[in-house]
């Protein structure tokens, strides 16, 4: 059940409207900068005094208003340590990878290491290990699955100072226990960050477990339609994002532009509607599945068979619109599958409105090598599904036929 209020805050824009022209969705401010009544204005926004529009890379108000409205569903229904409604505040990027990085550079530094586990997004991955490396921020890849194991990776890695975590994960749909995670993070002072993607705030808030930072490829969910890239990192902490995030932004320029962040409100509009349309046409293809002949495993959080059911149901209020199965026979089946692919769309992004469908041995894990890829779960016959919002029957027909 999403909550009651995620819906009124997606489709309301909070706008100005005094100005001469009324429009009712917000314009575009295709500006690159911005004007001042007068030099003693400027003089005070410079020296930080007042807060004022200066140049789009530093923000624009179409950043501004989704920045807000991203903010405001991760702390929906959330209280912080005093009783008050929770508050956070977010900064917008030009993608999900943007602001990954940003969390990265703002909270780390040389010397310091990460613990995340195997299976993250492939190019955070490559961020970690290509990038960040680098620059002598290392990371320890571990199972995430069983405390005691990142316990023991903790206590060996003094250095140790960010838990980053991916849940539901991909390509396997794992669920790791945000509670028992920050718990644990806690204990050993880390800071802690949750890749929000799949779930979407109206799914999963990680604030509620006291995680620190959580970040979103809005070019999946949020934006829903598939028309632009961006990305947000959200924090409670106001200060830190105000001042350490908000100059990683502007000093790496990963800003996002205004019309994107234009189609991003637009999209969030229908969050709430979409995520529970999603969700159920998911979980009706997901059951489906797990009844038909060729297929020998189903994993979708949201069905009890799913290894990690508990802790999805105890920390997600639906179990989104990602699924992926196994079919029987590997790699050359699961390419003939792709083939045969008629109503669903064969792409590998996800959180659209129509169903996409990727078979990973063959397509985006296809230079992975084969041992490496099995390990973290993509075994030859495996195939991923971005559920869409049709009626589920045609995606279930054209799945059907495929399989024949
Ligand atoms: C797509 C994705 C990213 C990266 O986002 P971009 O907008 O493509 O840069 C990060 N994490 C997850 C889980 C994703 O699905």
């Amino acid at each position: 059940m999403i909550q009651k209020g995620m819906a009124s805050l997606c489709a309301k824009d909070s706008i100005d409207r005094s100005g001469k022209v009324l429009s009712h969705t917000p314009p575009i401010y295709a500006s690159s900068t911005f004007v001042y009544e007068s030099p003693e204005k400027i003089i005070k926004v410079f020296e930080g005094k007042e807060e004022a529009y200066v140049y789009s890379r530093w923000s624009n108000p179409n950043i501004e208003l989704v920045e807000e409205k991203i903010a405001t569903l991760e702390c929906l229904g959330l209280k912080d340590t005093n009783g008050n409604t929770l508050k956070a505040k977010s900064l917008l990027f030009a993608s999900g990878m943007g602001a990954i990085s940003a969390l990265f550079l703002a909270n780390l530094k040389q010397g310091d290491t990460i613990i995340t586990h195997n299976n993250i997004y492939g190019t955070s991955t490559e961020l970690l290990k290509d990038v960040c490396d680098g620059l002598g921020i290392k990371t320890v890849f571990t199972d995430f699955s069983k405390i005691e194991n990142i316990e023991k990776q903790i206590k060996e890695h003094p250095s140790i100072r960010m838990m980053y975590i991916e849940t539901p994960n991909n390509p396997t749909l794992s669920c790791y226990d945000l509670e028992a995670l920050s718990d644990l993070a806690k204990k050993y002072g880390l800071v802690t960050a949750v890749d929000n993607t799949f779930a979407s705030p109206c799914f999963q808030q990680p604030f509620a477990f006291d995680i620190d930072f959580i970040v979103h490829s809005t070019t999946k969910y949020l934006n829903g339609h598939g028309t632009a890239l961006g990305g947000i990192l959200i924090s409670k902490d106001i200060e830190f994002m105000k001042k350490k995030a908000w100059k990683v932004r502007k000093t790496i320029g990963a800003c996002c532009s205004p019309f994107d962040a234009w189609l991003l409100n637009n999209g969030i509009k229908t969050l709430p509607l979409r995520m529970e349309k999603h969700a159920a046409n998911a979980l009706q293809i997901a059951e489906f599945l797990e009844n038909h002949p060729a297929v020998t495993k189903v994993n979708y959080p949201g069905l009890p068979s799913h290894p990690n059911y508990r802790i999805a149901t105890k920390q997600m209020s639906g179990f989104s619109g990602m699924l992926s199965f196994e079919l029987q026979g590997g790699l050359k089946i699961g390419i003939r599958m792709m083939n045969k692919i008629k109503f669903c769309t064969l792409t590998a992004t996800l959180g659209t409105a129509d169903t996409l469908i990727q078979h990973p041995a063959s397509m985006t894990h296809a230079t992975v090598p084969q041992q490496q890829r099995l390990a973290g779960g993509i075994s030859n016959g495996l195939i991923r599904m971005s559920v869409g919002l049709e009626d589920a029957e045609d995606i279930m027909e054209d799945l059907k036929q495929a399989m024949l």
